[in-house]
């Protein structure tokens, strides 16, 4: 394909701005779906995205559009819209030439509106601002028109305005993108330099890759090199995505499409990486990404014990998928056998276990998420952790925990109520910014391991829903923190020691303590339950003893009734995990943990 028909376009938005369902307008509208194919987030193929209605992997798709007598290929890359993704937006992002910028014409720019345009203008990509939704009745396009000019710096004429769900103003859409995104440069001529921006596992076909031809071509039956491994793999197959794989002659220079080999594993075809002709290799390869990286941890466990091979396997099957999932088998006194699994981010988390619920059918149980500690002790060692178990104990000079960049968006009047939630979590206000008539930016610096737990959540209540977040990592600093153990008759129970700042050690200490002491079953003697830093007990409470033998009742009486009763309580015992001389049903440390 000649480079001067090929437009490489991105949909980026705030979260449920409707990405996907505009994507999915333009496929029925430039022929590639059809009327019987279509349904509802064709593009969104896990079953999870599509009941959530978000986007978790990105896609690309080629269609044929005509635009003043001539044919041109319009390759889209929808993207996720949520912060835990980001690094799969940056991607998508350096794949193309532009962007559309689609916002919500009933809600206006949100947090994370404003992170991706950055990161698309950070690539130097054309900026298409669309209103999506204007069939609404609560539209205001003519506002959200001018906060949208305001914002990139142009005219609120040049806002298009369309509606995905409708199909109103679509197709002037696409006839913009044609007019404006500039086509993709390359030398044919160069040896092949493909660019890896996506990298999927499919049961049936192995690890598919998705490319951005930069230089040059690639072949079928071609031997590929990556450039950072330098692995040689034969081409079996490459083609478009049109939305169906379709096999094709060969990419070249501003094409995106597939690639396949036979891997197996999505890390020996990474994203990031280039790929060459080991008969013709490039001298350098393309600038790279970053790598993910893991941001919060979480214990999780299976809650039968003997479902442990079935987790573990599980997680190996996922992480063909998923090159940023990272996990390690732990052990925990009260919860027994699981993994400690590193995550992205909390959504990140909550998509990983739900699949590992649903998909492998699995009954888990997760610890409180955790951060990355940087520990330096009295003899000058630093020690990184990220499960509060591996706290030192003994003298510490410092500890140091990741620190954000958040932003918040919201309506003004929530301005007081979401300071107020900041310098709760030990946030700095940074600076603050007025979008339009009555939003607000607000801009502080908070330390990650306040924000991992139910920041959202107070967030959103606080503001009744209307703010938006986005946060970016922003270095570490120095805290004072400390390790609080809850101890069950002198017994560390290691799944509820957390890594808190002192100030609010004190009131975690009293928490756990009280739900403990609700859960615990009473036992034959008296079991003190204790919050404690080092060896200083800042909490306590105690379950009392039974006081008569359930026994006693029978004492004489009925010798079968007595064994009845024995057998009712060995199979109580099923679940049992014993903490020293304490018995505690495991139910108990699932309920404390899940705050039920
Ligand atoms: P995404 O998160 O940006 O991919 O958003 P989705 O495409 O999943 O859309 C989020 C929600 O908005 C869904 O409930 C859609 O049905 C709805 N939606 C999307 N586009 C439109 C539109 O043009 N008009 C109306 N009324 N609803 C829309
Ligand atoms: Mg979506």
């Amino acid at each position: 394909t000649d480079p001067a028909i090929i437009r490489n376009f991105c949909i980026i938005a705030h979260i449920d701005h409707g990405k996907s369902t505009l994507a999915d307008r333009m496929l029925h509208l430039t022929g590639v779906v059809s009327d019987r194919d279509m349904r509802a987030q064709y593009l969104d193929r896990m079953d999870i995205e599509r009941e959530r209605g978000i986007t978790i992997k990105s896609q690309a798709v080629r269609m044929p559009w005509e635009f003043e007598g001539t044919n041109y290929a319009l390759n889209m890359i929808d993207t996720p819209g949520h912060v835990d993704f980001t690094y799969e937006v940056s991607r998508s992002l350096a794949a193309c030439e532009g962007a559309l910028l689609l916002v919500d014409a009933a809600q206006g720019i949100e947090a994370q509106t404003l992170a991706n345009l950055y990161l698309a203008m950070e690539n130097d990509l054309t900026i298409i601002p669309v209103l999506n939704k204007i069939d609404l009745p609560a539209a205001d396009p003519e506002k959200y028109a001018k906060e949208l000019a305001n914002l990139i710096g142009g005219d609120p004429e040049d806002v298009l305005l369309v509606s995905g769900k409708t199909g109103v103003g679509v197709e002037a859409l696409l006839d913009r993108v044609t007019q404006m995104v500039p086509a993709p440069v390359g030398d044919v001529n160069a040896p092949a330099r493909a660019m890896i921006f996506d990298s999927v596992y499919d049961a049936y076909r192995g690890v598919v890759t998705y490319v951005r031809m930069v230089d040059g071509s690639l072949k079928p039956r071609e031997k590929i090199q990556m450039m950072s491994t330098r692995a040689v793999h034969e081409l079996l197959e490459i083609g478009v995505s049109s939305p169906e794989p379709k096999p094709s002659k060969g990419l070249s220079v501003g094409e995106v499409g597939y690639l396949i080999t036979g891997v197996k594993d999505v890390r020996q075809s990474k994203v990031g990486d280039t790929v060459t002709t080991s008969q013709k290799p490039a001298e350098e390869a393309l600038p790279g990404y970053t790598d993910p990286k893991p941001m919060v941890f979480s214990g999780v466990y299976p809650i039968d014990g003997s479902d442990y091979p079935i987790l573990r396997d599980a997680l190996d099957k996922l992480k063909l998928s998923d090159a940023a999932l990272n996990y390690e088998p732990e052990t925990s006194v009260a919860l027994g056998f699981g993994f400690r699994i590193g995550f992205l981010g909390l959504l990140h988390l909550e998509i990983i276990t739900e699949r590992l619920r649903r998909e492998f059918d699995l009954d888990l149980i997760a610890t409180a998420p955790s951060v990355i500690y940087e520990v330096t002790t009295d003899d000058k060692k630093t020690i990184t952790v990220t499960n509060p178990s591996e706290f030192p104990g003994g003298k510490i000079l410092e500890v140091r925990e990741p620190v954000v960049k958040a932003a918040i968006l919201a309506p003004k009047d929530y301005v007081g109520a979401i300071m107020e939630l900041c310098q709760s979590r030990r946030g700095t206000l940074l600076g603050m910014e007025y979008f339009g008539e009555d939003r607000v930016e607000l801009r502080y610096n908070i330390p990650l391991g306040e924000i991992v737990f139910d920041f959202f959540d107070h967030l959103k209540s606080r503001t009744q829903g209307y703010a938006s977040l986005d946060y970016e990592p922003a270095g570490d600093q120095a805290a004072d923190l400390v390790k609080v153990d809850i101890l069950l008759q002198g017994e560390q129970v290691d799944a509820f020691s957390a890594i808190v700042h002192r100030e609010k050690a004190y009131a975690y200490g009293v928490l756990m303590t009280e739900r403990l002491k609700e859960l615990i079953p009473r036992q034959q003697f008296e079991v003190p339950i204790q919050a404690a830093i080092g060896a200083r007990i800042i909490a306590r409470e105690s379950i009392r003893a039974i006081r008569k033998d359930v026994l006693a009742k029978c004492y004489g009486g009925d010798i079968s009734r007595k064994r009845k009763l024995l057998e009712k309580q060995k199979e109580g015992k099923k679940r049992m995990k014993m903490v020293g001389r304490v018995e505690v049903p495991q139910e108990a440390f699932i309920a404390a943990l899940s705050g039920d």
